[in-house]
């Protein structure tokens, strides 16, 4: 018998180490999700130097390098400017979960803001979505939220 006919050996390897830990999400972080968490509502940030409004908010200006303070109000709908209907089985990292397929994950351009926002689309028939169209984002109740990007449901297409 070769050893192409040999059935391989099965190999585990066994972690018996819980990794649990977590990070700061800092101060603009924080600000982000209690918006959404007290008002269902986005907020970004504008740069002083270009005018540009990032979401979410952030520290520092990239092509300018200026510090951004200005808290602005946001909308809480947008155009998807570019998606992609996933059908391949996935662990999502927020959860550790396997994500039930398909799912859409679009890039959408909150209305007032100047860079790209993703998230999950709740439409998956191609026939259905399309980019360019308005998309509205759906948040959980309140009492489910926990001050992450899942409290954010999705967005729907706005028809
Ligand atoms: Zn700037």
């Amino acid at each position: 018998m070769s050893a192409d006919n040999q059935k391989p050996e099965r190999l585990e390897a066994t972690f018996a180490f819980p990794m649990l830990y977590e990070w700061s999400i800092g101060l603009y972080g924080s600000r982000f999700f209690q918006e959404i968490m007290n008002n269902k509502r986005f907020i970004g940030i504008k740069c002083p130097g270009c005018g540009k409004i990032y979401v979410p908010p952030r520290r520092v200006c990239g092509p300018c390098f200026k510090e951004l303070t200005e808290l602005v109000p946001l909308s809480d709908t947008g155009v998807l400017t570019a998606f992609s209907v996933v059908n391949y089985p996935f662990i999502d990292p927020n959860t550790g979960s396997r994500r039930p397929i398909p799912y859409t994950y679009g890039y959408i351009q909150l209305d007032g803001a100047d860079n790209i926002f993703s998230h999950i689309i709740n439409e998956t028939d191609l026939s259905r979505i399309k980019v360019g169209m308005k998309v509205r984002a759906v948040f959980k109740d309140r009492a489910e939220m926990k001050g992450n990007i899942e409290d954010i449901k999705y967005f729907e297409l706005i028809r």
